[in-house]
């Protein structure tokens, strides 16, 4: 891990040209890797020599981008998925099997309360949702013996709940768990969960760490700090792997780098969800004005969260960072530099007004995604949850005038007077 600051990372981490070898990280757009001898190549299978076998495990460009990203979060190594969905469920699966079981909090993303409730159900693995509300007693009450970990979101897309990381740190630990913490929306540049206790990190990188709504992709980055051997809980990297001649991962790689290594070469292995060489590229452009583009989203995001808050036009405004918002506290603890482009609001006349308000935006573009330069803007009771009656919309805690609307990094001027002169048409 390298001492520059943050900005300074984004920039030169993950990698650094030899003597005349191009300035800028190239692509090795190559699935496969030359040896001189059988021998050496028997090496490499057996993980006793460092190097490239195969591009669904590894690959020169790839390996630098996850060297920068484990650098910036402050951890020991993290491993690039092919989506943000697929980190998710590598992080659950590299230590939680059929009969075991995780806690998370319940408001998280959407795709990953589908991955939770439903298809790791299906595998056998129970995920058991808890609310910021309860008590650490009855938090505690859900953790039992087969509990593998506990999980939830920096920044809750899009209910953006802030999550009390070292308040869920202690209680993990006191139950010999590792803590799970989805950065997706904060990214490390406004807060790096290790640093409150966390003890892996996972993204969906085709977020703001992208930046420009170029390539999907997710990580997983291992903080190194949490003890696998203790308790004798983890048996799946604390003895041996038969489909590697027996290498025991804490042991072998040592205990900060089993978990992500583990990850690599039995999951991506198996599973065959690597990020490709060409997407790592574009991700690694992306990750290099990280920090600039969140300084903006935040300021611009803080701008418009408090217009709203002044238009007649809007019934409720949710931003972390609004003096009075319930959140305000913990995201001044987690996020002291902002709280993301994320923004939710209500519009005065419910779903028609809402739609209106849609139909009169001219700079804000109407898309599913959320987290990139440009302003987009989504109303899940005319889109994503078309089908749900409004009773139904308030019980999954989306309103029927619910505006989600992702400030990008353009003049915050014209943002807000592209929002006034829509907010106007939305009740004519
Ligand atoms: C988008 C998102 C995901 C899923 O990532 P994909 O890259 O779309 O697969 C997971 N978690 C959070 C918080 C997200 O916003």
């Amino acid at each position: 891990m390298s001492n520059f600051k943050i900005e300074t990372k984004c920039i030169q981490s993950g990698y650094t040209p030899a003597n005349g070898e191009p300035r800028v990280l190239p692509i090795c757009q190559s699935t496969t890797y030359k040896y001189d001898s059988a021998s050496h190549l028997g090496d490499l299978f057996d993980l006793k020599a460092p190097g490239h076998m195969y591009t669904r495990i590894s690959n020169p460009t790839v390996d630098a981008v996850e060297k920068k990203i484990a650098d910036l979060e402050g951890g020991t190594g993290a491993v690039l998925c092919s989506s943000g969905q697929a980190a998710n469920l590598l992080a659950i699966l590299n230590i939680t099997s059929a009969g075991q079981n995780i806690v998370s909090m319940s408001s998280i993303y959407g795709g990953t309360i589908n991955l939770f409730a439903v298809t790791l159900k299906r595998l056998g693995i129970e995920v058991r949702f808890v609310t910021p509300e309860m008590s650490d007693e009855e938090v505690a009450s859900h953790i039992d013996e087969n509990t593998r970990m506990f999980f939830g979101e920096t920044i809750a897309n899009p209910a953006l709940v802030v999550f009390d990381i070292e308040r869920y740190a202690k209680l993990a630990h006191a139950h010999g768990i590792p803590l799970v913490v989805d950065n997706t929306f904060a990214t490390p540049v406004l807060c790096r969960p290790f640093e409150f206790g966390a003890d892996i990190v996972v993204h969906s990188t085709t977020k703001y760490m992208d930046g420009h709504a170029q390539v999907v992709g997710g990580v997983v980055v291992d903080g190194g700090r949490f003890d696998w051997t203790a308790g004798g809980k983890y048996p799946e990297l604390t003895e041996p792997d038969a489909s590697y001649h027996g290498v025991v991962y804490t042991k072998d790689f040592g205990n900060e780098n089993a978990y992500f290594t583990k990850l690599r070469v039995q999951l991506i292995r198996d599973f065959g969800t690597p990020l490709a060489p060409l997407p790592a590229y574009l991700l690694n452009i992306g990750l290099e004005t990280l920090a600039l583009r969140m300084e903006r989203h935040c300021v611009n995001a803080l701008k418009v969260a408090k217009f709203l808050e002044q238009n007649e036009n809007v019934t409720w405004v949710n931003y972390p960072k609004l003096p009075g918002n319930s959140q305000f506290e913990l995201a001044e603890k987690y996020l002291p530099l902002g709280a993301c482009g994320v923004i939710s609001f209500g519009v005065k006349g419910g779903r028609e007004a809402a739609v209106k308000f849609m139909d009169s935006l001219r700079l804000a573009a109407i898309v599913v995604h959320v987290a990139d330069a440009r302003t987009s803007v989504l109303h899940p009771a005319s889109t994503t949850h078309r089908q749900l009656t409004d009773e139904q919309l308030i019980d999954a805690g989306i309103t029927p005038d619910l505006v989600r609307f992702s400030v990008g990094i353009e003049n915050a001027d014209d943002i807000i007077a592209d929002l006034a002169e829509a907010l106007d048409a939305s009740q004519k």
